[in-house]
Order: C-alpha cells, then structure tokens, then sequence
C-alpha cells in the first residue's frame, strides 16, 4: 500500500467548502453569505481605492530591488507602522521598546507563530489556551498543531473552551466566562481574545467588561492573546477598534497581538500581518559607563521570533507590506484609506439595519435586535443547522451551519429575499 495509506481524514474546511458550494448553485438568484470578504452592493469584490493608488505609486517608482529579500524579521518601516496602528504611539513614545514586532503570513500566520513561541518558549509551560465558544474555527487547528513534536500528534498545551455567547442575549457571556476562567484558569495560561468584531458572533466585551479582564489577566498571571483582525471593521474607527488592546497594554500586562491587514485593507490573498510580542516596561539599570542600559527582553524575544521564522519560510512575503507602508506612511493616502474603511463599514452597517428592517416587517418570530448589537463582518443570526440546511436547499442562501452569516454578502437586491428566507425557516 501507499505510504500515505494512512493519513487521517481531514474534513472540509467550512467556509471555503460552503463558498464551493455556493459556485456550483446555479439559481439565478443564489445568496452567498458564507465566506467573510467584503463585498459591494452589486456582489463584487473591492480592491479599495487606496491600494490601487498605493499600487501604481510603487510600480512608477521602478525600485530595482523590489523583488529582492526582506531581512527575516520583515520590512521594518511596515513593521513600525502596523504597531503605531494597533498601539496608537506617538513619534516621542519610549513604549515602542516594550514590543517585538515580526513580518508574518496575515493573521493566520501570526496566530500560528505566537502559538509556536508560547508553546515552545514559555516556562513554566502553560497548561492550558482558553478559547472562545464558539470562535474562528482555525484557532483550534493552530493550536492543535503547535508545539507538537513529530512523534506525537497530541498538542503540547491543552485546548479549553470558555463561554463566549450567551444565546439568550445574543451578546458575550460575561459572567460564565469570568466565572469559568476565574475558577479554572492556572497561571501562564494563554486566554485567545478576539480584539473587536468577534467571528463569529458579532458580539464584543464593553469597555468595563475589558477592564475587568484585564484585571482577572494581572491578577491570576494569565498571557493573553489578542486576534486583531478586523480593525476598523467594527466601528470604521481604527483606534475605537483598538482599544482593548491598548488598555492591556497600559496595565502594564506581557502579550501577544496577532495582526491582520486582509479585511481592513481588502488584502486577502496578499498574506500581509504581524506578530507583536508586548513585554514588560524595561527596567533601566545604570551601567558602568553610565548609560541606562535596555535587559534585552525584546530584543531575546524578537531573535527566538526569528529563529522560528526563519525555519519555516524565511521571511513573510513583501509586496502586500509594501501596500500597506505605502499607505500608511503617506498622510494623502492615509486620509484615503480611512474614507474607504468607512465606506466598507458603514455599508455593512447599512445592512444590518436593512436585514433587522425587512425582519420586522415581515413580522417574523423572534427577537432580531441582536443583528443591531453586534457588530463588524459577521452576525449569528439564530438559526438552526436544520434551518441553515433548509434556508440554503429552499432559498439557495449560503451561510455557516452555525447561522453564522457574513453581513457583507448583503445588499438592496437581495435583502429582502434573504429576510423572507430566513423567516419562512423559522415559522
Ligand atoms: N482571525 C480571525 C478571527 C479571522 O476572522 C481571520 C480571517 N477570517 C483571521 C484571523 C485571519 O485571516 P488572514 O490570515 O487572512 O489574515
């Protein structure tokens, strides 16, 4: 028999299986609400405005090195710019000396590389990664594959669930997660927190809620582990989206932030992100010449972030990153950019309202204030997997068996069918 008789059996990844699904529909008025991508009104990708700009302005400068290789750790210039987004720093701050940034493939790469650091490098090791329930499926395969040596398939940190949804709300369950991780959390756990827009659920902690995980992270010596990949997204504001992320930081607290430029610069297939690792506040020593001398905690955590790195692809690609610095480093161009994430976002907004409208209006069962509530890309809208599969086999409405749906996916022509759906479902 083969050698590969006896590999094991991989189910399909959801959303990329129910976008295949969706392709090979061929009703003329087929709704695709499954993979999360930002679409327009009439249904079609959106290259923002700003990158096709940033595009031409990189290709008239005729840089002969632009293919060449990024140093490891990834392009600099890009690096320090997607931590001021995400930290909001000032040109004077001393804080930038708290984090190792590293270039990484997107999010997904930059989960995968901190879970590998934690799980590798932390000692005494964690016991446990809390994960939201529910939450993007791939957190659980990242963390089912670090750490894991290759004579065992068993991951080296265990994988807990905390309670994330309260389905009675349809918000966060902020008591039974308190509770939970309160109770059974050990200390050096690593807790996964969605940063804004939680995928998803759409339903995010309020300010008072962060503070108090926060506290709950100091108190009981938990790392926790921001997945930032909707910035923007949630409000159209990037430091409002940002916010949690700098309170964590201001209490003083060591995380990881895993950083995503696909949805808020409409870079899916580009792979552009970062891995930030936010240490300690160095404690300046005086040295013999005099001088205050840095520990070097974030420089030995950047040189291990390499060394993973560089083991595993060498360095992150660079012609997404070199977009985004375009972008970011040019006040023309950032002012654009902002004016495009508001588009995309107040556009998803609109169409929340607009589902939330026809639902009422056709006076279907249920309470549907939650599709208000929650916020970003996605919605659960409180169906059932029988109803999903009904929804889809009677309307050809796509959507995840969660009733997860991508609000994005809406727009004039199709809302109101997709409302008369989802109420003939559930009378
Ligand atoms: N985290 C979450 C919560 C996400 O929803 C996504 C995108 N679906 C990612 C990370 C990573 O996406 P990417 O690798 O495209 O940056």
């Amino acid at each position: 028999s083969s050698l590969f008789s006896n590999l094991p059996t991989i189910p399909p990844d959801e959303p990329f299986s129910v976008n295949a699904a969706y392709q090979e529909d061929t009703h003329p008025k087929k709704v695709n609400l499954g993979i999360g991508v930002y679409r327009t009104s009439e249904g079609n990708p959106w290259p923002l405005r700003v990158v096709e700009d940033a595009e031409k302005t990189i290709y008239e400068m005729k840089d002969h090195g632009r293919h060449e290789y990024l140093s490891i750790q990834g392009d600099q210039v890009f690096l320090r710019l997607a931590a001021d987004l995400v930290f909001n720093f000032d040109s004077t701050t001393k804080d930038r000396e708290r984090i190792a940034s590293i270039q990484t493939v997107s999010g997904t790469g930059a989960n995968r590389l901190g879970a590998e650091f934690l799980s590798r490098y932390i000692h005494p090791r964690p016991q446990n990664v809390w994960i939201p329930d529910p939450t993007w499926a791939n957190h659980h395969t990242i963390w089912q594959l670090a750490g894991t040596s290759s004579s065992s398939s068993t991951p080296s940190i265990k994988i807990k669930t905390y309670p994330y949804y309260d389905s009675n709300t349809g918000g966060f369950n902020y008591n039974q997660t308190m509770k939970k991780l309160s109770s059974e959390a050990k200390e050096n756990d690593i807790i996964i927190l969605h940063a804004c827009a939680h995928n998803p659920t759409g339903a995010d902690p309020s300010i008072e809620q962060w503070e108090n995980i926060a506290q709950l992270c100091k108190e009981r010596h938990l790392i926790p582990f921001f997945d930032l990949a909707y910035q923007g997204f949630a409000s159209g504001d990037v430091d409002k989206d940002g916010w949690a992320i700098r309170h964590f930081f201001q209490a003083g607290l060591e995380f990881c932030v895993a950083q995503s430029f696909s949805k808020n610069f409409g870079l899916y297939g580009q792979r552009v992100g970062a891995l930030h690792v936010v240490t300690k506040a160095p404690s300046a020593t005086i040295t013999s010449t005099g001088h205050d001398k840095d520990p070097g905690t974030t420089e030995d955590v950047l040189a291990t972030l390499c060394h993973l790195v560089r083991g595993e692809y060498s360095m992150a690609p660079r012609g997404g990153a070199e977009i985004v610095r375009t972008v970011l480093s040019n006040d023309g161009l950032r002012q654009k950019w902002v004016e495009d994430l508001r588009m995309m976002s107040s556009r998803i907004l609109g169409m929340r309202r607009a589902l939330f409208e026809e639902l009422v209006r056709l006076g279907t069962p249920g309470d549907w204030t939650h599709i208000l509530r929650q916020i970003g890309m996605f919605t659960y809208v409180g169906l059932s997997e029988n109803q999903v599969a009904a929804i889809r086999e009677r309307h050809h409405v796509y959507m995840l068996r969660s009733g997860r749906i991508s609000i994005s996916g809406l727009n004039e022509s199709n809302v109101r069918r997709v409302a008369m759906g989802i109420d003939d479902v559930v009378r």
